[in-house]
């Protein structure tokens, strides 16, 4: 969502980007542009290897992995039970809970607690519900501006642009883009950038940091998310890596927290096993740089204000269906995109949602509904890196075959009259129900293959087929069929 799209209407999810090409469209754009893969590709090499020789120095990895789903597992079968738990937890410590059952709920309650304090100024920090919910663009219709402090999500917000990331929202711009766009834009948000500003991530960073000091310093409001909250202490966590939270989270005199309500976790226990696999799955860090834990409020210590906004949006809904609800266990770490083939060839702005790559391909078209998003669970190879990554074990092939089975589903309810692929399909099941159909199906195939083939390939198969060579050849049909071969060859052997 761009500074440019509208705040999601009401009864909107948000989430998904409104007018985006469905998946197929973006990935054939991006394919074509040449900087993106070769941005993409080298920024997630780095974070992968990272990655990987962090979490194999960790004699329990596999049991941490196991940990942690069954936590996530067991908080979500009693969501209900924890969530009060919660509420009563953050209230007794001087905080107020509020409930939102959807995007413009949340930008509600969030833009009339912005306006009671009479600020027309917030500072965030990063955060995926304010993005799945449209915050920014809700506030800024009411007047309020809301300033990213995070690096990435600056550069984002400087340049206009969209996230393609869930940990590295900028990934697809390369240092030498974000000096540009620092020079070109950081005036018109506050402190311009220094004269002559090099490329160099150190001369970035520090221009950042002057840039958003003054932002710190003066801002009365912070809006946050969060990582993970404590139903027994009524403890919310933001875990981050630049210290910019930590400045939004202890400067400002209120802060709101809007939080999906699928973080929450039973007991300050457990929090030892996300603490361990979050920092080495995500950033490929033995332990997170910043980690910045609050209950409620705390006299001459931190904010004297605390609001925290429980987010549904489509979350109880996913939670309902046995298999998908798998995606709501996610830790927000984006290993799984690191390791996606798809996602490094497309990048993230092909899934037109704040959730890209593979838990952007199960989670988006469960918290809209599948009709919104019909094309992301095809958007995957089911090479099943992704379940590999996982620090909470979601067998995201699974859910993506789920959802495929959905989608068609969805799709043959919506159109009265059968579609020409369901037609195919039908026919295809016919064939291969029958040897002898199948027998004769293969000898059509294998001539007509043979007549069109150029050198033992075919450029391009006719009518729909074109689809699949359109992008590659098609190797000419053998002469024979396996079956007759083994006829020929074989039978006689046994
Ligand atoms: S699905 Fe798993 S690997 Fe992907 S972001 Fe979530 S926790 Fe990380």
């Amino acid at each position: 969502m761009t500074a440019r799209d509208p705040a999601p209407a009401p009864g909107s999810r948000g989430v998904v980007w409104l007018g985006a090409p469905s998946f197929p469209d973006a990935a054939r754009i991006a394919l074509g542009d040449t900087r993106l893969r070769a941005n993409l590709k080298r920024a997630t090499a780095t974070i992968r290897d990272k990655r990987v020789a962090v979490a194999s120095e960790l004699d329990d990895w596999e049991d941490l992995r196991d940990a942690a789903a069954a936590i996530k597992n067991r908080t979500a079968r009693h969501l209900d039970h924890y969530l009060v738990r919660l509420e009563e937890s953050v209230t007794a410590a001087g905080g107020t809970v509020h409930w939102a059952c959807d995007a413009a709920e949340a930008n509600r309650i969030v833009t009339a607690l912005v306006q009671a304090t009479g600020e027309r100024e917030v500072v965030k920090v990063k955060s995926m519900a304010t993005q799945e919910i449209g915050l920014n663009e809700h506030l800024a219709d009411a007047g309020i501006t809301a300033y990213e402090t995070d690096l990435a999500e600056l550069i984002v917000q400087l340049g206009d642009d969209r996230p393609s990331h869930i940990l590295v929202p900028a990934i697809h711009k390369n240092r030498t883009e974000i000096r540009d766009l620092f020079t070109a834009e950081m005036g018109r948000w506050g402190q311009p950038a220094p004269e002559n500003l090099g490329d160099d991530p150190r001369e970035l960073a520090e221009a950042a940091r002057r840039h958003l000091r003054e932002k710190f310093l003066t801002a009365k409001v912070a809006v946050s998310g969060a990582n993970f909250a404590v139903a027994d202490t009524g403890t919310v966590v933001v875990v981050e890596s630049e210290g910019n939270g930590r400045m939004c989270l202890t400067l400002p005199e209120t802060l709101i927290t809007v939080m999906g309500i699928e973080k929450v976790i039973p007991t300050w226990s457990d929090l030892e096993v996300f603490l361990q696999l979050l920092p080495r799955s995500s950033t490929g860090e033995r332990m997170n740089p910043y980690t910045s834990t609050w209950t409620g409020t705390t006299d001459g210590d931190g904010p004297t204000e605390f609001h925290l906004v429980l987010l549904d949006n489509g979350r109880t809904d996913t939670l309902a269906d046995e298999v998908g609800r798998q995606a709501l266990a996610c830790i927000r770490c984006s290993a799984c995109l690191n390791v996606c083939p798809v996602f490094e060839r497309t990048g993230g702005h092909a899934y037109g949602s704040v959730y890209p790559g593979p838990i952007g391909a199960v989670l988006t078209p469960q918290l809209v509904g599948i009709e919104q998003a019909a094309s992301l669970p095809f958007a995957s190879t089911l090479c099943g890196a992704c379940y590999d990554a996982c620090p909470v074990k979601i067998n995201i092939p699974e859910v993506l075959a789920h959802l495929r089975a959905e989608a068609v589903e969805a799709k043959r309810t919506a159109n009265r009259l059968p579609t020409a692929e369901a037609v195919a399909m039908k026919a295809a099941g016919k064939v291969l129900d029958s040897p002898r159909l199948l027998a004769a199906a293969q000898k059509a195939a294998a001539l007509g293959g043979r007549a069109v083939a150029r050198d033992g390939r075919i450029g391009r198969l006719p009518g729909p087929l074109r689809g699949w060579s359109d992008t590659r050849d098609t190797p000419a049909p053998p002469v024979e069929s396996f079956r007759t071969w083994w006829r020929k060859n074989k039978e006689g052997e046994r």
